[in-house]
C-alpha cells in the first residue's frame, strides 16, 4: 500500500514517498516539530495545512468553522467527558458503562471520516505506547452517529507509516504549494493561500 493510501480523504493529491529508513532522514520528533492528533487530521485533508500548523503559522482563530468545531468539542457530551493529555495531544476520554476507556473524537460531519479515523488511531497508539488499552470512537452529534475505531495490528502499522510520512512533510523547509481542493472553501488558511 502506498503511504498516501492511508489518507483517502485527499485523493486529489499526488502520493508522497518517504525516504527509506536507512537514509539520513531524521524520523525523531523534536519539541518544536512533532506529530499530534490534530496534525494527523489536517494532513489527511491537506499536507500544506499540516505544515503550516506544525510551523506555528496559525490560522484565523475567528474563522466560523474553527469556532463551531471548538463549540462542539466543548459542549457535546460534556457530562460524560473528561479531558486528558497524551504526549502533546489533548484527548477527550469517556467511561461508558462497560468501564473500558473510550477516546472519542467529535466531528461536525462524516465528510472526512478517514482523517478522523487516523486521528483517533493516533491517540490509541499513543495510549498503547504508555501501556493503556482503549477503544476509539468518532462521534458526530449533528448526524447522531458513533463510529467505532479499533487499533488492530494492521491499523497500528498504518498509523505508524502515516506518522513517518507526516514527519517527512513537516520537516521540509517549505510547505507544499497550495492546491485547490474542496476543503479550501472551509479552510481557515484560505486567505493565506489564495489571496
Ligand atoms: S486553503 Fe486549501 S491549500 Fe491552503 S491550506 Fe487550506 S486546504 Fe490547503
Amino acid at each position: 500500500m502506498s503511504p498516501s493510501a492511508y489518507c483517502s480523504d485527499r485523493p486529489e493529491l499526488p502520493q508522497i514517498e518517504p525516504p527509506e529508513e536507512s537514509d539520513d532522514f531524521v524520523y525523531e520528533q523534536t519539541e518544536d516539530i512533532h506529530v499530534t492528533g490534530t496534525l494527523v487530521w489536517y494532513y489527511c485533508i491537506c499536507p500544506r495545512q499540516a505544515w503550516l500548523m506544525a510551523h506555528q503559522i496559525n490560522p484565523d482563530e475567528d474563522d466560523p468553522n474553527i469556532e463551531y468545531g471548538r463549540f462542539l468539542q466543548r459542549f457535546s457530551y460534556s457530562r460524560e467527558r473528561k479531558e486528558g493529555t497524551v504526549g502533546s495531544s489533548k484527548i477527550d476520554i469517556y467511561k461508558p458503562a462497560s468501564g473500558r476507556m473510550v477516546v472519542a473524537e467529535v466531528k461536525k460531519s462524516s465528510r472526512f471520516l478517514k482523517s478522523a479515523t487516523m486521528q483517533t488511531l493516533f491517540y490509541l497508539k499513543q495510549l498503547k505506547e504508555r501501556g493503556v488499552e482503549a477503544d476509539g470512537e468518532i462521534r458526530i452529534p449533528d448526524e447522531k452517529k458513533r463510529i467505532s475505531v479499533v487499533l488492530t495490528d494492521e491499523a497500528l502499522q498504518e498509523i505508524q507509516q502515516l506518522e513517518r510520512e507526516i514527519l517527512v512533510t513537516i520537516q521540509k523547509d517549505m510547505p507544499d504549494p497550495p492546491r485547490k481542493i474542496g476543503w479550501c472553501r472551509n479552510c481557515a488558511y484560505r486567505e493565506f493561500c489564495w489571496s
